[in-house]
């Protein structure tokens, strides 16, 4: 069987078929870099995640891109307030959000561009959209014609009429002066000197939000499109029915996007997240331990999830919550299914230790991959039981990414191992099983069990591990992955033990 994907535009499991298997082209629409991102947007990015991470596994090369929204109204709007420049204001908030993704391990993409950086791209998708008769001026703001345009409404399965009245219903108030009230604005004029605004044909002003990704995709990619257009569901209409619109009308007759793929909204206790209701929270809310230890003093959160803190787990519990729902289903955020994350990955855990104990992670298993792909075909498990997981396992990814299924097929593993005998060959395909499982999920670990175990107790074996972790932190600092470093910091601290950086070197010593 080969993958199969949820196109929204045939609303239905289509075979995927890219024009190059050694380079998937994926777009999907980033984040607008005015505040924290909430658990819903990284919802979004995790499920994206899985793509990438599903398509490597398959053997697929990809490139992705994800765009940065840095010019737009509530940009604006708050950086004056602040009496900032734009760039000033969001370039805080483009770290915080790497770092969030980084956090997760939701994996680095091929491109990043920024709206600000595209502008010149965007310019000349108008251009064309002119000529071709698309556009038109209206008080010193340019809009798209929408009924210039006849496939309008062939994603979202949305007719005209229905259109008018969505349109009435949600962008009256904000809207003025165009010809017909569906008409999405492409270009806005600048309306005070102080404004951020750009040279164009049609005077100084800013690109409208949904301008950005169809230049883009044409930036980057060019003729060919993408094959793959993916983002959360709430930004199918209006947003990607407007990509369409713009990159079809500009580029006429040329592919822009052949499957669409949208997750699904996450809810909190099966209600939406809003501000005024409470449940609305932030990734750092639950990674930062200061931001949880606030939720629990304002009894917005249980104390005990502190003890994710503590055991170092909160960071792969989050990510084991956010990822193990399929991404065409709402995903509950409960406090209960964030411990359960908890309780299922050490399940795993668990049982791989004991495959470690025996068998410790070799190159040889690290070189079976190649870019998340296990290089050898399936039949290199000897063992039934990892052979009908791993086929099991892929097969369930296969049929449009269904990670649950995929993760059922691991528990069958588990519980398969936990009832026999740990011959060699268990061991020994054990642990490449899971570390392949690993390439999807990465909430594993494969280093030494007892290394882990130990700290607390044997000095002896402490020297060595903390050492080795000393030397991994020099490294780290080497590169200047300064995140890293202070992670392994913190993970020592943990375990009692404070490091002193001076000229001479790093030194430790028990608190
Ligand atoms: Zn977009």
């Amino acid at each position: 069987m080969a993958f199969r994907v949820f196109n929204s535009m045939s609303g239905k499991k289509e075979d995927f078929k890219p024009a190059d298997p050694t380079n998937v082209r994926v777009y999907n629409c980033g984040p607008t870099v005015y505040n924290y991102n909430h658990i819903g947007n990284f919802r979004s990015y995790m499920s994206i995640d899985l793509l990438r991470r599903s398509l490597l596994f398959f053997g697929y090369g990809v490139e992705q891109t994800t765009n940065i929204t840095d010019v737009e109204d509530k940009i604006i709007a708050n950086a004056a307030k602040q009496g900032k420049k734009i760039q000033d204001f969001t370039e805080p908030y483009i770290k915080i959000f790497l770092e969030d993704i980084s956090y997760l391990g939701i994996q680095e993409v091929e491109h990043r561009p920024r709206a600000t950086t595209s502008i010149p791209a965007m310019i000349d998708l108008m251009k064309r959209l002119e000529e071709h008769g698309h556009l038109y001026t209206q008080d010193g703001d340019v809009y798209f014609r929408l009924r210039s345009f006849e496939d309008y409404g062939k994603l979202s399965h949305i007719s005209p009429e229905q259109l008018k009245v969505a349109a009435g219903g949600r962008f009256t108030a904000d809207e003025y002066s165009k010809e017909d009230i569906r008409d999405f604005a492409l270009w806005k004029k600048q309306e005070t000197p102080d404004e951020p605004a750009w040279d164009s044909p049609w005077g100084k002003g800013r690109p409208g939000w949904h301008l950005e990704c169809s230049a883009m995709i044409r930036e980057i990619y060019g003729e060919g499109g993408v094959d793959i257009h993916a983002g959360g569901i709430d930004l199918l209409f209006p947003h990607h029915e407007n990509e369409i619109a713009q990159s079809c009308c500009a580029y006429r007759g040329e592919n822009f996007a052949r499957y669409w793929v949208h997750n699904e909204h996450l809810l909190v206790d099966g209600k939406k997240m809003s501000k005024s209701v409470g449940n609305y929270f932030t990734l750092r809310d639950f990674s930062e331990k200061d931001k949880l230890e606030l939720l629990i003093k304002e009894g917005r959160a249980p104390a005990d999830l502190l003890k994710l803190h503590e055991k170092q787990k909160m960071q792969r519990a989050l990510r084991y919550l956010l990822l193990s729902t399929h991404y065409r289903s709402r995903l509950n955020f409960t406090f209960e299914n964030l411990r359960s994350s908890d309780a299922a990955i050490e399940r795993i855990q668990t049982c791989l230790d004991k495959l470690l104990l025996q068998t410790p992670l070799s190159d040889e298993v690290k070189t079976r991959f190649k870019k998340g792909k296990l290089e050898t075909a399936d039949s290199i498990f000897k063992e039934t039981v990892f052979a009908e997981a791993m086929a099991a396992f892929r097969t369930a990814l296969e049929d449009d990414l269904n990670i649950a299924r995929a993760l059922a097929a691991v528990f069958d593993a588990v519980s398969a191992v936990n009832a026999g005998k740990l011959t060699e060959s268990i061991c020994k395909e054990g642990v490449l099983f899971f570390y392949a499982v690993n390439q999807i999920i990465d909430v594993l670990e494969f280093t030494n069990p007892e290394s882990r175990e130990v700290v607390a107790q044997d000095l002896g074996d402490l020297e060595s591990f903390v050492v080795s972790k000393i030397e991994e932190r020099l490294k780290a600092r080497a590169e200047k992955n300064w995140k890293r470093s202070d992670e392994i910091r913190d993970e020592l601290k943990a375990k009692g033990i404070l490091l002193k950086d001076s000229a001479q070197g790093t030194t430790w010593e028990k608190a």
